[in-house]
């Protein structure tokens, strides 16, 4: 099979926020897995009936949602780029071309992974479906593209090996982008998530930012795929699109020179912590219709609001290294 791949290598953090950093005896850090959780669809779908307003912080979520009120590692977050950031941590370079072999992969190093597929009908049984094969869905809260069992995509973060579920899009962005020019935080077009999920329900998500502010760019061909076939019928998938590849490295911005990496939670409930994120500092740039074609599937903002960044530690990874393996 023809494999691609983007390889991240970590070769300096720098540390932005210097609080207290979060360790791995943190309980929010130590909180276990949501499969068990309500909300929580077999192929990776975290989204249930909101009980509180989504535009209120999520002060009023009631239980069984009551850690997106009360958590203290939630997402999204305002992630801080400014210079005097960075001059305080000044940052040390070294340009590793050879990363390691997979076994010997140190403990921070980070690599997508992924795979083509082909699309599937077999919206219902993609849980189950052990071949490589995706499908286009409409959640009712997100466009979204599902992967099968046998996906073979992945998020290496060091040894550990996080399959990709999923993928789904949020308009605006969630996440904002601290710079000089945006002193209160920059709010991108719209923002991806890929969500890998590990073996024991361990989750890890890259958030790639969608910039639909060039006028003239051209339509980006897979997000094009996308809106084209993912269905206008809240909480259904497709039904007559079979046999279409799709390759989500297409998805990944070749320019990348930073990514955030943070804990955070996920964004819709039950918003449960222990979520390793990654949200990488270059925008994938889309055309302005596109942006519009993709809110109009839902006809609503489906971004949740910035969260309150506490004690955390946001760290900022240099010198990607990006491969396309093309054997
Ligand atoms: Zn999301």
């Amino acid at each position: 099979m023809k494999t691609s791949w983007v390889e991240i290598a970590t070769l300096s953090a720098l540390v932005l926020v210097l609080t207290s950093p979060v360790s791995a005896s943190d309980p929010h850090w130590d909180h276990t897995i949501v499969s068990q959780e309500p909300g929580q669809g077999s192929d990776g779908t975290f989204w249930a009936t909101l009980k509180g307003d989504s535009t209120k912080n999520s002060a009023a979520f009631e239980f069984p949602f009551a850690e997106c009120a009360i958590g203290s590692h939630q997402t999204p977050i305002a992630l801080n780029l400014t210079g005097n950031a960075i001059s305080l941590n000044p940052i040390t370079q070294s340009n590793d071309k050879n990363p390691p072999a997979e076994p010997e992969r140190r403990a921070d190093s980070v690599a997508v992974r992924y795979a083509p597929s082909i699309s599937s009908t077999e919206g219902a049984a993609i849980g189950k479906d052990t071949g490589n094969a995706y499908v286009f869905r409409n959640t009712g809260h997100a466009v979204q593209v599902s992967f099968s069992k046998g996906y073979p995509g992945k998020l290496l973060i060091g040894k550990d090996v996080y399959p990709l579920v999923q993928f789904h899009f949020h308009t605006p962005s969630e996440h904002l982008v601290i710079k000089n020019q945006y002193p209160a935080g920059r709010q991108y077009d719209g923002e991806l998530h890929f969500v890998h999920q590990r073996e024991d329900g361990k989750l890890a998500v890259l958030g790639i930012f969608l910039d639909g502010s060039q006028g003239s760019s051209a339509e980006h061909p897979i997000l094009k795929k996308i809106i084209e076939h993912t269905p206008e019928e809240h909480d259904t998938y497709n039904t007559s699109g079979a046999g279409l590849p799709l390759d989500p490295t297409k998805l990944i911005p070749v320019e990348n020179e930073q990514v955030f990496t943070y804990a955070g939670s996920l964004t819709t409930p039950p918003c449960s912590e222990g979520v390793s994120w990654y949200v990488m500092s270059e925008p994938l740039k889309v055309a302005p219709s596109q942006i519009h074609q993709l809110h109009e599937i839902l006809k609503i903002d489906n971004n949740r609001i910035v969260q309150n960044t506490n004690a955390r530690t946001v760290e900022i990874r240099k010198d990607l290294h990006i491969t396309h393996d093309q054997n």
